[in-house]
């Protein structure tokens, strides 16, 4: 392996280490395995969104809340409408 692309992985490590000071996400869309049926979860600039029953009526559900969490500082922390 040449000497640059061994600079750019030990760069990757630090930046994966520094996760949560470094990266903020914008968007995402991710597939949440719940305990009946999956669910599909959306990011888009601070305003989550989710296909479950629950966000439908409460702007905020356990598989947002669970996105939250795995991505900590790295998303906006929705306030749930009611
Ligand atoms: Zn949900």
């Amino acid at each position: 392996m040449d000497y640059g692309m061994i600079g750019k992985i030990e760069k990757s490590k630090f930046y994966a280490e520094e996760a949560a000071n470094r990266i903020h996400f914008d968007s995402l869309q991710v597939q949440i395995k719940g305990e009946n049926n999956s669910h599909t979860v959306n990011y888009n600039f601070g305003k989550w969104g989710c296909d479950c029953d629950f966000f439908a009526s409460r702007g905020v559900c356990s598989h947002t809340m669970a996105m939250e969490r795995v991505l900590r500082n790295m998303v906006e922390i929705g306030i749930p409408a009611n």
